[in-house]
């Protein structure tokens, strides 16, 4: 059989970036492959200030900084979303929609995808009114009023920065409270902020085709109310990409040793698509260097 690389790279976040760099600096034939922009995540960040040696920095631009290394070090990048993995004798055959490799290690470092709520309408108004992401979709909405649900800390990042774009927003909680977090007093003393606490949405109501208002459940009273808006921010969790990998696994997320090892020898994982407690750039760089490292030595 043909092996048309010594490692395959899944997934051109932080992680897998990071991992791609440290290959080819050990000499590695390495390839990256991504269905979507290199950067991953990144891409739907506004300002990182918690990344080390960048005081603040956006997304966006950091992507661009990594992607650009990338390209320096001639990592060859390829487009294409990974629908299954096979063992082969020695080697393991990746599969696209459209190409197939043979490889003699991968590494997955595919992150993970905000959920949706459930709602009957939400795929098709995805797009068209709800969104996972403020810095790629808030400028739509510039002076429009806007809700938010969820009560995690990254609901009240966006929340902070959608403000400065919208007229009106209002973050639906199903719990009493705020999360309790640095962001909760600037959220309280936004006067364009408004908090429906103990309350879910049960309704997405459209019209020509884009969501045209939201019907909240209070949770306490069983009352129900609806609200005009042009667009809801959903922020309810995340899933991992790990569809079209059957390793070791837990709530989706691959399990790994501290090599970034997974049950199946000579398949590594790292960054958020891996079950661990801190879902960081810093993490998944940190964790796709070591991925990295291991794959090469497993080479050997
Ligand atoms: C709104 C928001 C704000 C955040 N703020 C911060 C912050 O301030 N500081 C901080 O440190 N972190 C922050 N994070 C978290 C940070 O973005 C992630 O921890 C980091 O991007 C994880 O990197 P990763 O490479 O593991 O995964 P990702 O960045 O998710 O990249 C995964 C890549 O894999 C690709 N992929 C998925 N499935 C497949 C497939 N089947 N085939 C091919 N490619 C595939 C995806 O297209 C994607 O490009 C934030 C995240 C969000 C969403």
């Amino acid at each position: 059989m043909k092996l048309d690389f010594d490692v395959l790279v899944i997934g051109s976040g932080p992680a897998g970036m990071t991992a791609a760099i440290y290959l080819k600096q050990a000499d590695r034939n390495v390839a990256i492959i991504d269905g979507n922009a290199p950067g991953g995540q990144l891409n739907r960040i506004n300002s990182i200030e918690n990344y080390s040696g960048f005081s603040k920095i956006s997304g966006p631009e950091l992507a661009f900084n990594m992607f650009n290394q990338l390209q320096d070090n001639k990592v060859d990048y390829k487009y294409g979303k990974v629908q299954e993995i096979k063992k082969e004798s020695d080697y393991f055959i990746v599969s696209t929609e459209k190409e197939i490799f043979s490889v003699k290690a991968v590494i997955i470092a595919t992150g993970r995808n905000p959920k949706e709520l459930g709602l009957e309408n939400e795929k098709q108004l995805l797009g068209r009114g709800i969104s996972f992401c403020a810095i790629c979709d808030g400028s739509l909405y510039r002076n429009k009023k806007i809700a938010l649900v969820g009560n995690s800390k990254e609901t009240l990042e966006e929340a902070l920065y959608l403000t400065n774009l919208v007229s009106e927003l209002l973050i639906v909680i199903k719990e009493e409270e705020l999360i309790e977090c640095d962001l909760k007093d600037k959220i309280i003393n936004n006067s364009k902020i408004k908090v429906i606490n103990n309350s879910i949405i049960t309704k997405l109501n459209s019209e020509d085709k884009k969501l045209s208002s939201i019907i909240i459940k209070n949770i306490k009273t069983n009352q129900s109310e609806e609200i005009e808006l042009s667009a809801l921010f959903e922020y309810n969790g995340y899933q991992p990409n790990t569809e079209f990998i059957d390793c070791l696994k837990n709530n989706g997320y691959i399990v790994v040793n501290q090599q970034m090892r997974t049950n199946i020898k000579g398949i590594f994982a790292c960054g958020d698509v891996i079950d661990k407690e801190v879902y960081q750039v810093s993490t998944a760089v940190a964790e796709g260097a070591i991925a990295g490292l291991q794959a090469s030595k497993y080479i050997d």
